[in-house]
C-alpha cells in the first residue's frame, strides 16, 4: 500500500515504517540519524513489538497492561 511522506507528500514505494520520504527525514534529522531510525524502526517491525517498545518507553509495561485491559 502506498503511504505520502508527512512533510512533502510524495508517495512513499518502499514498506518503511516511517512515513517520511528520504529527502525530508535527511533534512529532518540528518543522513546518519535518518539512517538509524530507519534500520531501529525496521528491526522493530521485524520482531513485531513496535508498538509495545514506543509505547513502553513512557510507561512501565506492567501499567500499560492493565490500562490495556481496562479499557476493553
Ligand atoms: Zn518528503
Amino acid at each position: 500500500m502506498a503511504k505520502k511522506c508527512i512533510y512533502c507528500k510524495a508517495d512513499i514505494h518502499d514498506d518503511r515504517v516511517l512515513d517520511v520520504c528520504n529527502r525530508c527525514g535527511v533534512g529532518v534529522w540528518g543522513e546518519k540519524m535518518f539512517n538509524a531510525i530507519l534500520r531501529n524502526m525496521g528491526e522493530a517491525n521485524d520482531k513485531g513489538d513496535l508498538c509495545n517498545s514506543n509505547i513502553s518507553s513512557n510507561e512501565p509495561p506492567a501499567k500499560l497492561g492493565n490500562s490495556r485491559i481496562s479499557f476493553m
